[in-house]
């Protein structure tokens, strides 16, 4: 059983974070929640996750593009929680452009957020992990650590990284109760995924409802995104000791993108 473990999940108070936060909430585990988003919206979470745990709640605003504050993050936990015995590396950034046009600073800033964080972050908790040895890394990669798409080509380096990063995570853990792997949603409907969809619908004049099905057909076979709560529950199973053998997977949740 996970009940009492203390888990730090990036970038949940959005989309697949906060499905995976909730998901863990529920299985008993005292929760950190962070992100960038509003403060009014990150009060109401925080009471949200509290009443689902039925424990305390921390909170961190850090921006991981900073090597200092992923440190800080981290730092935040073991004072607020007590320890990390689960971290969750899911907060990430889009951008899109073909490569003749994609602007320097954007690739530096997404690959900071996407694969720098996870690595400073996995550094900071590793340490604790191997002395109680007991620990979990989870990286929310993508299809995209899989398969490329045109006009993504930070984002799937970033993705391709953080696989090849936890392989060699999880060869270094090897043996020593702590895992580390990949999983690989194709579209969830986040925030991420919406802005995405209106500039379809903007670029092909076409409805936000029509948008989202042309985005979701071009690649899912199953025609339906993948739910944030879904993912969550994956995360937990990969927490519990049942998963204690999985170590350095990649394992895909995506409708079947990547079969072909
Ligand atoms: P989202 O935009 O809803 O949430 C992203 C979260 O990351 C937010 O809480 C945001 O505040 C946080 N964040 C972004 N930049 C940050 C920074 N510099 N410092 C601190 N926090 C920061 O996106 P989402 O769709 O829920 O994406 C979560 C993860 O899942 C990402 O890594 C994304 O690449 C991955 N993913 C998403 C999809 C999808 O279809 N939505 C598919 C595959 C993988």
């Amino acid at each position: 059983t996970l009940k009492g473990k203390c888990v730090v999940v990036t970038g949940s108070t959005s989309g697949i974070g906060l499905g995976i936060a909730t998901e863990f909430a529920k299985a008993g585990c005292r929760i950190m929640l962070h992100g960038l988003e509003p403060e009014s919206q990150v009060l109401s979470l925080i009471q949200e996750i509290a009443s689902i745990s039925n424990d305390k709640v921390a909170y961190s605003g850090a921006n991981i593009g900073d090597p200092e504050q992923c440190k800080a993050l981290i730092d935040l936990a073991n004072k607020e929680l007590g320890k990390v015995d689960i971290l969750v590396n899911n907060a990430g950034v889009q951008f899109t452009s073909p490569v003749q046009d994609f602007p320097a600073e954007k690739w530096r800033w997404l690959l900071d957020v996407n694969l720098n964080a996870p690595f400073y972050l996995t550094q900071a908790v590793i340490p604790q992990m191997y002395e109680r040895k007991w620990g979990r890394i989870i990286h929310i990669a993508s299809t995209h650590g899989k398969v490329a798409s045109k006009n993504k080509s930070a984002y799937c380096v970033s993705k391709h990284g953080l696989l090849g990063f936890s392989k060699v995570v999880a060869l270094e853990a090897a043996g020593t109760g702590v895992t580390s792997n990949c999983i690989c949603p194709g579209w969830v409907l986040t925030p991420l995924v919406q802005q995405q969809v209106e500039r379809i619908s903007e670029e092909k004049g076409i409805s936000y409802e029509a948008a989202k099905l042309q985005l979701l057909l071009e690649k899912q076979p199953s025609g339906e995104f993948v739910k944030p709560e879904d993912l969550g529950a994956f995360a937990v199973f990969l927490g519990s000791d049942a998963a204690s053998q999985i170590t350095g997977a990649a394992l895909s949740m995506d409708g079947g993108w990547t079969t072909v």
